[in-house]
């Protein structure tokens, strides 16, 4: 028989930790709340007949948000064979709650008190065997991280769902309720209506008047009368709505069981999180610190350690093309073929593939962030910004996804309950750089503002910033008005940053941009080369008189709406923010095939323009895709992508017309010839000497080791205390 296992609990508990570790697959974990929004799937190593849920993090099974919907909606629809409830043992009674809803479904439940390293340092103890008679299943401790339980969580799991045991319910309310509860089930066992749920979990989530649990049954309007009149005279003795009367008593069950079997070390001092907080998320220090780092990060990624390294990937790309060029001509291949392979697809997909040092670098800082709990951080200190502008700080944790790839982001979007506040993120994440949009900016970074290392970082805070005025702007129209949802957010404890962590997640995102790069950006170059290869009588032009070619026809359809933006002098430009739709980093096989054959013009003035268009205007189709998807709307989906496109265009015209006045005469709007191949040469004559790139190599290397040597000495401290503690338990 097949055995289905769910994995249940709060955001951040550890759950998609114990999923990898069950399952040996290497799914995104993030130090953050709200980052596995839907379900996913594997087996567990070694048992072809054991699958594994990993569930969205839920606070309650009461259906507040998306994610508890999707959740409840697999526990009470599917009913795996049993749910593991991975519990934040450090933040145990918060987590609590949702255990006790999860052991009402019936359904059998193993509890893995997770996080066992943070509780025995912090010196809590917990009674897990009082724990487990209390509330009648097993409790395990557990280190998902250390892989610690892992394996005997795994064996309890499969017995207890095996086993079939009686389902015992938990003694949670108060007589004056339990004596309502029970004339409710007497109603609904007499009315013979037919459903799914467990008799008991469905009494008390009719009493709850929950929604979707009352119109999933299909009770006689009788009964329903019956039902709710119980509960109106209840509400009126008592005083207060039964929903809050549950919630309350629950809490009440949960904190008897705290007093009697957690004994949490008293006057615990601030320990070193709270220490480090107090600087990082100081009111006034915490803005200008997170400008410095992300300053520092994006330095660092574009201007510098990048700048150096894309010098080396250029070299090898020109000895790759210099080699296949005399190989193909020595074997007489025919002009196209050559021109094909060599502009077309070295060119394009070489082109693009040059970024990839400067994607490592910046999506190694940025794993860096997530995964020591600062990102945690950034979205608490939005979250008082933002809501000064009346937006929530849960939209920012979307954005911050987002800066891998704008889809994860707009997917994540799915945490936010408010659906105006979820609309709106989902407009305003593809505000913020996704790694694609990288590659365009470090391409007229190179080749123009090699001197201005700020206009990277620049792009990002752009990018920010847009979020704010938009979010001020559409608040206060028709479709987005209403008050911020309430952000909660635990920040979890700062840690050391993982080093296979961090690799991960960084080959992660490093490995989706190749992957696209050998697919749907080889083929749109293909595409391009064609089009620019060959005029309308497909005569094949070999780089000359390209004006004829199919592409140019294109391009100057849509130049003139690109000239008040200041680049639609050539065609190219045009063609470039079309082809950017299908993946951004198209845009710079576009220069680099175009650039082949023609004189793309570039000035800073008009290179700025651009980047800032290609910064806000619709994102790539795929990410198009995924708001139709989350919108569910394609009226919305069009107001999104207008919105977009509509912004990047107005500031791209102000910034043209703007600098066009501003440094008149000057060099900045003088155009020079854009050529991708010669990206090089540009950064040789940046002021960066190459010792300061040693130098941050250095400190880069010597942090990795640090980190390295620091978590061995905490793994070996950890395994101490365990063997000590195992050591006590059999003496
Ligand atoms: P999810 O949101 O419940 O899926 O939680 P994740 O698996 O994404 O983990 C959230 C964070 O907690 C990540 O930073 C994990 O590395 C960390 N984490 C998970 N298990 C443990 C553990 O046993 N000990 C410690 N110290 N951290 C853990
Ligand atoms: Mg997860």
């Amino acid at each position: 028989m097949e055995l289905k296992i769910a994995l249940a609990g709060n955001p951040n508990s550890g759950k998609t930790t114990v999923f990898n570790e069950l399952t040996g697959s290497t799914q995104y974990v993030g130090n953050w709340p709200g980052v596995t929004v839907e379900k996913k799937e594997g087996r567990l190593k070694g048992y072809n007949d054991v699958g594994i849920i990993d569930l969205p993090g839920i606070y309650s099974l009461s259906p507040y948000s998306l994610e508890e919907v999707i959740a409840r909606k697999y526990i009470m629809d599917e009913k795996p064979n049993v749910i593991i409830n991975i519990v934040d043992a450090s933040n145990i009674e918060r987590n609590l709650y949702l255990t006790t809803q999860l052991i009402e479904t019936g359904i059998p439940v193993v509890i893995a008190m997770n996080m066992m390293d943070i509780v025995n340092k912090n010196g809590t103890i917990i009674d897990a065997d009082k724990l487990s008679a209390s509330l009648g299943c097993p409790v395990l401790e557990i280190s998902a991280l250390k892989g610690d339980g892992i394996k005997e969580l795994a064996q309890i799991a499969i017995k207890t769902a095996k086993q079939q045991q009686e389902f015992k319910p938990l003694n949670l309310f108060d007589n004056e309720v339990e004596q309502r509860l029970q004339k409710i089930k007497g109603i609904v066992k007499k009315d013979k209506a037919d459903f799914k749920y467990d008799l008991g979990w469905l009494v008390i989530k009719l009493f709850e008047k929950d929604d979707k649990v009352l119109k999933s049954t299909n009770l006689s309007d009788k009964s329903f009368k019956a039902i709710d009149d119980i509960i109106h005279q209840y509400e009126v003795i008592a005083d207060d709505d039964t929903e809050s009367i549950i919630i309350t008593q629950r809490y009440n069950y949960i904190e008897k069981l705290m007093s009697k079997y957690v004994k949490k070390k008293t006057n615990v001092k601030l320990n070193t999180s709270d220490n480090i907080d107090r600087v990082l998320t100081n009111r006034w220090l915490a803005l200008p610190i997170f400008f410095g780092i992300m300053w520092f990060i994006y330095w660092v990624s574009i201007s510098t350690l990048g700048d150096y390294f894309i010098g080396w990937v250029e070299s090898l790309f020109e000895w790759i093309s210099g080699g296949v060029e005399t190989v193909l001509v020595n074997a007489g291949t025919v002009d196209w073929l050559q021109s094909l392979i060599l502009d077309g697809i070295i060119g394009g997909v070489g082109g693009v593939l040059v970024f990839v040092p400067q994607l490592m670098i910046l999506f190694f800082f940025i794993s860096i962030l997530e995964d020591c709990g600062y990102m945690a951080r950034v979205a608490f200190i939005m979250d008082r910004i933002f809501r000064k502008f009346g937006l929530s700080g849960k939209s920012f944790i979307p954005m911050l996804i987002g800066t891998g790839c704008s889809i994860p982001g707009i997917m994540a979007s799915r945490t936010i309950e408010n659906d105006k506040d979820r609309k709106m993120t989902i407009m305003l994440t593809p505000f913020i750089p996704c790694g694609a949009k990288l590659p365009v900016f470090a391409m007229f970074i190179a080749m123009l503002f090699s001197q201005q290392t700020w206009v990277g970082p620049l792009m990002y805070f752009m990018g920010m910033a847009m979020v704010i005025i938009s979010g001020v702007i559409l608040k206060r129209t028709k479709l987005f008005k209403g008050d911020p949802a309430p952000f909660v957010m635990e920040l979890p404890q700062y840690r050391m940053p993982r080093f296979k962590g961090v690799l991960i997640h960084m080959w992660e995102r490093v490995k989706s941009f190749m992957i696209k790069a050998g697919t749907i950006i080889l083929v749109a170059a293909v595409g391009i080369w064609f089009l620019q290869s060959f005029s309308f009588s497909f005569k094949f032009l070999g780089g000359e008189n390209i004006e004829n070619s199919m592409l140019a026809g294109v391009g100057n359809v849509f130049r003139y709406l690109f000239i008040p933006l200041g680049f639609g002098d050539s065609w190219a430009g045009g063609v470039a923010t079309i082809t950017g739709l299908i993946a951004k980093e198209v845009v710079v096989s576009t220069f680099a095939i175009i650039g082949t054959s023609t004189n793309v013009l570039f000035s800073q003035v008009s290179a700025f323009s651009f980047m800032v268009f290609t910064l806000f205007a619709a994102p790539c189709f795929a990410a198009i895709g995924a708001m139709k998807r989350e919108f569910g709307s394609w009226r919305w989906t069009f107001i999104a992508v207008g919105y977009q496109t509509g912004i990047a265009y107005v500031f791209a015209m102000i910034i043209n017309l703007a600098g066009g006045l501003i440094f008149k005469n000057t060099s900045a709007v003088t155009p020079v010839v854009l050529d991708p191949s010669a990206m090089e040469g540009a950064s040789e004559g940046s002021v960066i000497s190459g010792d300061i790139v040693l130098i941050i190599f250095g400190v880069l290397l010597t942090i990795a080791i640090i980190t390295g040597i620091v978590n061995a000495i905490n793994d070996a401290q950890y395994r101490r205390n365990i063997n000590n503690k195992k050591g006590k338990m059999i003496a």
